[in-house]
């Protein structure tokens, strides 16, 4: 897809928030080209928070934009959903300060932006490409980004439980294995960890239909899990909504190691300041770079 698309039709959708556990409705609207994504707080007169690095507030067990001391949390499955369906504009216009978590992943976003159905704009979709690494270490914690002619991640976790160890995922994203391997991934969390959350003010809104948790052996949810590497999956789809606000779609072979939002943030506000890491491209350039540069594989492609 070489030119920006939006959402053809307003949708709506209702839940609660993980942490604060208050009820919103959530409106997703087309915008005009070259917007990106505009979250509106609608009971502060739509004061409107744009979906960008800059306005990344806190970090810790979800990620929260703010501006002028207005906060917009829990933002990353509706961007992921958004980012994994290529949807570049879109008015996001909330009554509450946490989106909803609906079932704890990015698929009800997703099945509300297929129903909403997406409209392709005149303008042209541009592209960060990497032209060198950009790395973030912090102890056994990596994530870095290297030059790649697609758009690749590779995701390593590992925690000491029984039912995850450690996971590797490499995903080359587009939107239909976005919607069924990533999309359906839930957060999760152990039980251990509930009270000193809930001490903390957070996951005041959590159960058991929105997140995965987990007990010292076991899976507390009844239907278990949707995958056996689901807690992997979900680190994607995370990663997928933290990337969004880079403001535009990267080019760019992404490897993480026991990340999370935090690392995610950083490298996202890296990548921004780092100005001779990458070019702004349209796809249609790539192309155009790609053949030039590997002549035997375009000649394969017609052969
Ligand atoms: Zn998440």
């Amino acid at each position: 897809m070489d030119y920006q698309h939006t959402i053809a039709s307003p949708v709506a959708i209702n839940g609660i928030g993980l942490h604060t556990g208050v009820t919103v409705s959530v409106r997703l609207c087309p915008a005009p080209a070259n917007t990106d994504i505009v979250f509106r707080r609608m009971d502060l007169e739509g004061f409107a928070i744009e979906a960008h690095s800059g306005h990344v507030a806190r970090v810790s067990y979800a990620t929260s934009l703010m501006r002028k001391g207005v906060l917009i949390s829990t933002t990353e499955h509706l961007l992921s959903a958004l980012a994994g369906l290529n949807v570049d504009n879109v008015s996001v216009e909330l009554d509450n300060l946490e989106l909803p978590i609906l079932d704890g992943s990015a698929l009800p976003f997703v099945k509300l932006i297929a129903k909403a159905g997406l409209r392709r704009q005149r303008a042209r979709r541009t592209y960060m490409k990497l032209l060198r690494p950009v790395e973030v270490v912090e102890g056994a914690k990596r994530l870095a980004i290297y030059p790649s002619e697609t758009f690749e991640i590779t995701y390593k976790i590992l925690f000491p439980h029984p039912l995850i160890g450690e996971q590797t995922l490499t995903f080359v994203p587009n939107p239909a294995n976005y919607e069924a391997e990533i999309a359906p991934a839930r957060t999760f969390g152990f039980l251990e960890e509930v009270e000193m959350l809930r001490k903390n003010g957070l996951i005041r809104g959590g159960s058991l239909e929105n997140a995965v948790v987990l007990t010292r052996d076991a899976v507390l949810n009844p239907q278990g899990l949707r995958f056996p590497d689901e807690f992997c999956r979900h680190k994607v789809l995370d990663l997928i909504g933290d990337l969004a606000l880079l403001g535009r779609p990267v080019l760019g072979h992404v490897v993480a190691e026991r990340a999370g939002h935090a690392m995610h943030a950083q490298l996202v506000s890296r990548l921004l300041q780092e100005r001779k890491a990458w070019t702004g491209v349209t796809e249609a350039e790539t192309r155009v770079k790609s053949a030039t540069q590997r002549p035997s594989e375009l000649a394969a492609s017609f052969s």
